[in-house]
């Protein structure tokens, strides 16, 4: 191992690096905010490059938001250039989503599935609701999307529902037809939710053992960061992933000429790939996802043999700010008491302001902003969180009056927009010929005389000729509907056709492999040319005399260079990975350029992230905890979580804010100090009065607080094809075999003994000479699987 001076990790102290050099089945890395683990993680993954003990290909890091992701990736290029492309860093999702591209069609899915984003989501269950009049009996969008939501995060389908319901219960019974047609809806559209990118990919991994084990062998250092956030099904998924596959899966990959040998352990089985996962229980803020802190808790029983490392000491904040966090979160319950310390000083004092309105406080930060800038901090080295995102609207309106230049993170809804939904929506269309939302979507946009009688229909004739809708537009001459109508439907039907040859989907349909070209795609960019010229879209909204057209123009515009600067990004990205790229972005964050701007964002959006300064806002009860927490076990200990991560964001400056009076759903009410604000000791806080407030700056607290005190794709090779198989040795090599117990006799009932395991019965047979397969129930390790030709037993 390398000296002190060694660059990869210089400057680590003992723990981390220990915890980046640790070498074994798995590890845990649990550490308060801003001790490092994200920094860890990126540098045992530079050393396991550069050590040659991983390839690129063989890694697979989880990271929370695409943003976190390109930063990991730029760090760990930094560290060991080249050697680091190929690596999967994503998020779940994002793995999720290339796992099942490759794989849909295992499982009756085409490659091109479509991602259904919430409002396509609640778009289809408001139908359905509708459909089933299930409205009368109290069921809203909201209540179902979160309930369906749950049940996938925890792994439950339809069936697996409904054996455990109690269908004496009106809504037990029809929340399930509701689910139920909300399955097939999807299904029927090639379609995917976004809970089902993870569920489906470990009902994939656990239906298809083959199929796993590819990625089982793959991927041999799995490491996952902020693990404290992590759900069952993606708990499970971990899981999958990191398991060791089988001997009998080994030999079938060997069948399928996977070279796989040298992989294989003295038992035949490919062990597991070595997991490393970092969290931090006090920073669990997505519990309202299915997030689970068990996941956390239990590594060490779900993974017995794995060490845990501790980290504690803080590089990110000053001492003032760690105090401050520190006495918030230890008033949680339930935690294991740790204590962060930094070297760093004591720093400034946490600045607070007690606002009139949420405009005033919004100007505090304004002002505020100016000062910092006045002595040198530059503006991406800011940022103003907030609990909910009706906060923006004065924070925005005072920024822009102010010329602060600023970008909120997470909060542009470009994808949600109308025009773009509509223009993504013809995209949708050629890529997944079963996408009937997409295509109901653009039917009649722009206005080509296509009403709801025709959609219906149209929606009649393929349900009676069991086809698909999008079949239903070109059999549009048999419906007997007017000549005008009929013309406007196969007009529609052509251009998509069209648009699918010409973007290379067309051979995806089935039975329509013969209209497909041979030429390769063409680039996504002329694709949506064709489709806006053709359908008029653009050329409508360019017309118009309404002036909210003209931005809508200009929007769609946007999209067209979106399209453009993908395809300078990506040369050989097709229009599936272009739709693949815009339901992630759009779904999770943003990459936001945010190189000159003051940063907005949400607590939870701000996870993860650090910044020179600041600014929390809306520290108040009802906003912070939020009142939807009120009623929650384990609520306020939640959003104390939250508050938790907001302070701990700020390196050198932190800002408390909050207003006595706040207009939210809708009236003005008065606002009271948050409890959290209680918990931070006085001699941390200055608190700057409001403008007019009784007394001058300094010491004294705000009066609402003393009022009332409350209680408490580059491509990579792909190195699963023999083909691309690298010439070099498999790194984690692991055989070296020189047994042979090919003639040992072997039956069900026989007892053995194995060098390692002990003792154990044969309790089945599989294969023949040297693909025969034992399972065996050993006495004290558990039920195994050994390739009988190698494995070091021996009979009793
Ligand atoms: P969070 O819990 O908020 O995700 P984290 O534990 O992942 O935080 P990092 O983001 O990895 O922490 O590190 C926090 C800051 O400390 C970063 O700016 C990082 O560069 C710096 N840092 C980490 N370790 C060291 C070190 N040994 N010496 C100097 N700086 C360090
Ligand atoms: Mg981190």
């Amino acid at each position: 191992r390398g000296g002190a001076e060694d660059p990869l990790f210089a400057g680590l102290n003992p723990q981390q690096r220990e915890a980046a050099e640790y070498r074994g089945e798995s590890l845990l890395i649990v550490a308060g905010a801003g001790s490092g683990k994200t920094s860890v993680l990126t540098r045992r993954i530079a050393g396991l490059l550069r050590s040659g003990e991983a390839w690129p290909s063989q890694i697979l890091a989880i990271t929370f938001t695409n943003k976190a992701a390109a930063e990991m990736r730029e760090r760990v290029e930094a560290l060991v250039g080249q050697a680091a492309e190929g690596m999967w860093i994503s998020t779940f999702h994002s793995a999720c989503v290339r796992i099942l591209r490759r794989e849909a069609e295992n499982f009756g899915y085409l490659k091109s599935f479509t991602i259904y984003d919430s409002g396509d989501q609640r778009a289809l269950i408001k139908r359905i609701i509708k459909q089933l009049e299930a409205d009368t009996l109290g069921f809203t969008v909201s209540s179902v999307s979160g309930k369906i939501s749950n049940l996938k995060n925890e792994l439950a389908d339809v069936d697996s529902y409904a054996r455990t319901a109690n269908m004496d219960d009106p809504n037990e019974v029809m929340f399930i037809e509701i689910f139920r047609r909300y399955t097939a809806t999807l299904s029927a559209a090639n379609a995917f939710d976004f809970d089902d990118l993870i569920a489906q990919t470990v009902y994939l991994f656990r239906a298809f053992p083959h199929v796993a084990a590819l990625y089982q062998r793959r991927f041999r250092h799995v490491l996952v960061d902020e693990y404290q956030d992590t759900n069952h099904a993606q708990y499970a998924l971990v899981r999958e992933l990191t398991r060791p596959v089988e001997p009998d899966e080994v030999l079938r990959l060997e069948e399928q000429g996977q070279h796989v040998e040298r992989l294989r352990d003295v038992n035949g089985a490919i062990p597991g790939a070595s997991l490393t996962v970092v969290g931090d229980s006090d920073q669990s803020i997505y519990a309202f996802r299915g997030a689970d802190i068990r996941n956390i808790i239990e590594f060490e029983r779900d993974f017995p043999r794995s060490k845990v490392i501790l980290l504690e000491q803080n590089y990110r904040s000053t001492q003032t700010i760690l105090d401050a966090a520190n006495a918030v979160i230890s008033n949680n319950f339930d935690r294991p008491e740790k204590k962060l310390w930094t070297a760093v000083g004591a720093g400034e004092k946490i600045l607070g302001y007690t606002g009139y309105s949420a405009h005033d406080e919004a100007q505090f930060v304004a002002d505020e902003i100016a000062k910092l800038r006045e002595d040198g901090m530059a503006y991406k080295d800011i940022a103003v969180f907030y609990r909910t995102n009706a906060q923006t609207r004065a924070l925005e309106e005072i920024l822009i009056r102010s010329a602060v230049p600023y970008r909120v993170l997470g909060g542009t809804k470009f994808y949600e927009r109308a025009e773009i939904k509509d223009v993504l929506g013809y995209l949708l269309a050629v890529a997944n010929p079963f996408d009937e939302l997409a295509l109901r979507r653009i039917m009649n946009a722009p206005k080509r005389g296509i009403g709801p009688a025709t959609e219906t229909a149209l929606a009649s004739h393929a349900e009676r000729e069991q086809t698909s809708l999008r079949q239903a537009l070109r059999d549009a001459r048999q419906l007997g509907l007017g000549p005008k109508v009929t013309t406007a439907i196969e007009g529609l039907a052509e251009l998509l056709d069209e648009a699918a040859v010409l973007a290379g989907t067309a051979a995806l349909e089935p039975g329509r492999e013969a209209t497909a070209s041979a030429a390769p795609p063409a680039p996504v960019a002329q694709v949506l040319q064709l489709l806006l010229d053709r359908s008029g879209y653009l050329e409508i909204l360019r017309n118009s005399r309404d002036p909210q057209d003209e931005a809508r123009a200009e929007n769609v515009e946007e999209l067209l260079s979106v399209t453009k600067e993908f395809q300078r990004n990506n040369p050989d990205g097709t229009l599936v990975d272009f739709l693949t790229e815009v339901a992630l972005v759009a779904a999770a964050d943003e990459l936001d350029d945010t190189s000159g701007t003051v940063s907005l964002m949400t607590l939870h959006t701000a996870k993860g992230l650090e910044y020179e300064a600041v600014f929390l806002t809306g520290v108040e009860e009802d906003l912070l905890p939020h009142r939807m927490s009120a009623g929650e076990p384990g609520g306020p200990a939640e959003e104390r979580r939250l508050f938790y991560v907001g302070i701990t964001r700020a390196r050198k400056k932190l800002h408390l804010s909050l207003a006595m009076t706040r207009s939210q759903y809708g009236d003005t009410s008065v606002a009271m100090p948050s409890r959290y604000l209680q918990e931070i000791p006085a001699d941390l806080i200055d608190w700057k009065q409001s403008p007019g407030m009784a007394t001058s700056r300094g010491g004294t607290q705000p009066r609402a607080l003393n009022a009332r005190r409350v209680g408490g794709s580059t491509r990579e090779p792909d190195a699963l094809s023999p083909s691309n198989r690298p010439k070099r040795e498999w790194p984690n090599a692991v055989t070296n075999q020189v047994r042979d117990n090919s003639a040992l006799e072997l039956a069900v009932g026989d007892r053995i003994r194995h060098s390692d395991f002990g003792e154990g019965r044969v309790s089945g047979m599989t294969g023949e000479g040297a693909k025969r397969v034992a399972e065996v129930q050993f006495d004290a390790a558990g039920r195994k699987k050994l390739l009988v030709k190698i494995a070091p037993i021996e009979k009793l």
